[in-house]
């Protein structure tokens, strides 16, 4: 199969078509399955990688990878599709890449919200937040706008309206651009500015945009921090109401190898992280430091800036936000990121802006900076010149103004594959830095004679990854990781004397807590990351036991001994 498209957005037919074309391009390392169907019985599609000669999945560390959860970022799982692209093509030459699949997994959901995405690149698109379940009502406002493309040129634009009390005015420089009047300003000429769409029940004198009946946030509806739609809006009836969040929080707790994650969305070019409800001083202290040396990473190899929800990211400096997908390491401890595709503002030279807050205040410079960047950079698909219109209901409007979905809500088709081809090495590197079990030594010696010759079987492990075994202080706090679990098998007539057939055991650590070189305080524990075990095994010369060691995050090891 030909590489897939990364200068447009594929519907979900295409998007089934190209999951399953990698998996029968390569067999070996990819493998597709529906873990679930969406609310109008699309199936949700996800792509297993790994190298399956080095060992199944589910023996792996793994790491989770999904896109596409609100509707109209369609970018996003041009972010999965780009990153399965990368690593199933690149194995065998990129030596990352190969390590990563030879040793680890990767679960990749191309797109959690099939029926939104579809909506929105439907040729009468159709924007909603996220699932298309009518909630919390099931009927439609009779009166309102409802936004559509209303003239038919296939954009969703803005309507201007002139009205002497308007908010808003030509800029000086450039009277395409609407800027907000001044606070005293009287006299001019003033416009209301409202989304394109159709209107039902106009009285003539006020406006409104009716609440949509697909109410829903799909990311609100995640079991951490949920709270209900009186406090946050869109959230479900209950956490995991919904088929599509229900899918994914059914896979992650049965796949308790999960170390980590990464939910594309759009838009702010940044990369997002813990917590959204909580300051940072209620974190771990050693989760923060792991989080920063994460993000810095991420900072280097993408070029966007990874910042704290609570701390940066904030709709409200009053409100914060529950039920998302923050879930993975709220509850399960694993270290996940919310990225946030695509920055127009920082692609229009404006540098020095504070994400979220923009939106509620910034200078009209930045207007015009944003304008010119649409004209020169964009053939003017950003920022569309008025042009007057004969509303059906509210008569004579103008239609121009920003276009939201091709220019902000998601990179414009030419900048597409720049955009997302930012991310596979940073996913990648995240994978290689989880724990990983592997085998040290696997012996036994003669510990006797007697009746039957007695045998000291020892089996030593280690994680070599630069996380602990157990990923988070967190997971350990919240009791979702055991310590690694140990078995011996014995055949041939062999009888165990001394230790068990399975135990519990402790944990690993790994290289992420250590001090730096110039530090002088001792590390008492010198090789904390490994884990010997023994057993006391009676048996004729020339059986053999078999040894079995698994931690559910940090993979599997096995060894056959033979008692010689
Ligand atoms: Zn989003």
């Amino acid at each position: 199969m030909p590489a897939p498209p990364f200068d447009r957005f594929l519907r979900y037919a295409e998007l089934t078509d190209t999951l399953h074309g990698f998996a029968r391009d390569h067999p070996g390392l990819c493998s597709v399955a529906s873990i679930g169907r969406s609310h109008e019985g699309r199936e949700l599609w996800l792509a297993t990688v790994t190298n399956a000669a080095t060992g199944p999945a589910d023996e792996k560390p793994a790491f989770w990878v999904d896109g596409n959860i609100h509707a109209t970022e369609v970018a996003a799982s041009a972010a999965t599709l780009y990153f399965l692209h990368t690593v199933l093509t690149q194995y065998g030459t990129d030596a990352d890449v190969t390590r990563a699949l030879d040793t680890r997994a990767f679960y990749v959901l191309a797109r959690s919200n099939p029926d939104g995405a579809e909506w929105a690149l439907a040729d009468q698109p159709k924007w909603i937040r996220s699932s298309t379940r009518p909630y919390p009502l099931d009927e439609v406002a009779p009166e309102g706008l409802v936004v559509e493309d209303v003239d038919g040129d296939g954009l969703i634009l803005q309507m201007r309206i002139p009205d002497a009390n308007g908010l808003w005015k030509a800029h000086p420089d450039d009277p395409r651009l609407m800027v907000r009047r001044a606070p005293a300003e009287a006299g001019g000429s003033y416009y209301r500015i409202l989304p394109e769409g159709r209107y039902d029940g106009y009285d003539g004198h006020t406006l409104r945009i009716k609440r949509a009946k697909e109410g829903l946030d799909l990311n609100r509806n995640f079991p951490a921090s949920w709270r209900q739609e009186f406090e946050q809006l869109g959230a479900g009836p209950y956490p995991a109401s919904e088929p599509e969040v229900r899918a994914v929080v059914d896979f992650i707790v049965n796949h308790r190898n999960i170390t980590g994650g990464t939910t594309f969305h759009t838009w702010s070019g940044v990369l997002l992280r813990p917590f959204e409800h909580l300051s940072d001083d209620e974190m771990h202290a050693e989760d923060l430091w792991v989080y920063q040396a994460l993000g810095r990473e991420g900072e280097r190899r993408t070029g966007y800036p990874a910042i704290s929800v609570y701390h940066d990211f904030r709709y409200h400096p009053k409100d914060v936000i529950g039920g998302t997908f923050d879930w993975l390491y709220e509850h399960l401890g694993a270290f996940v990121w919310v990225v946030e595709i695509w920055s127009p503002m920082r692609e229009a030279g404006i540098t020095d802006y504070k994400y979220i807050d923009w939106f509620r205040d910034h200078p009209p410079g930045d207007d015009l900076k944003l304008i010119r960047w649409s004209d020169e950079k964009l053939g003017g698909i950003a920022h569309k010149g008025w042009r007057p219109f004969d509303h059906p209901q509210l008569g004579r409007v103008e239609i121009g103004g920003w276009n939201r979905f091709h220019a902000f809500s998601n990179p414009p088709p030419a900048f597409l594959e720049r955009e997302i081809a930012r991310f596979p090495s940073w996913i990648v590197w995240q994978a290689l830095v989880s724990p990983k079990l592997e085998l040290v030594y696997a012996g036994a010696e003669r510990a006797g004679g007697g009746e039957g010759d007695t045998w000291k079987v020892t089996l030593v492990v280690q994680n070599t990854g630069w996380l602990p075994a157990y990923v988070s202080k967190r997971a350990l706090a919240r009791k979702t990781v055991r310590g690694l679990v140990a078995e011996i098998a014995l055949t041939d007539g062999a009888t165990l004397v001394v230790g068990k057939a399975r135990d519990e055991h402790g944990q690993l650590e790994g290289r992420a807590h250590k001090h730096t070189g110039v530090s002088f305080w001792p590390d008492y524990h010198v090789t904390d990351d490994r884990l010997k075990l023994e057993w006391v095994v009676r048996a004729n010369a020339g059986a053999s036991v078999d040894l079995v060691a698994r931690h559910e995050k940090a993979g599997v090891v096995r060894a056959k001994v033979t008692l010689s």
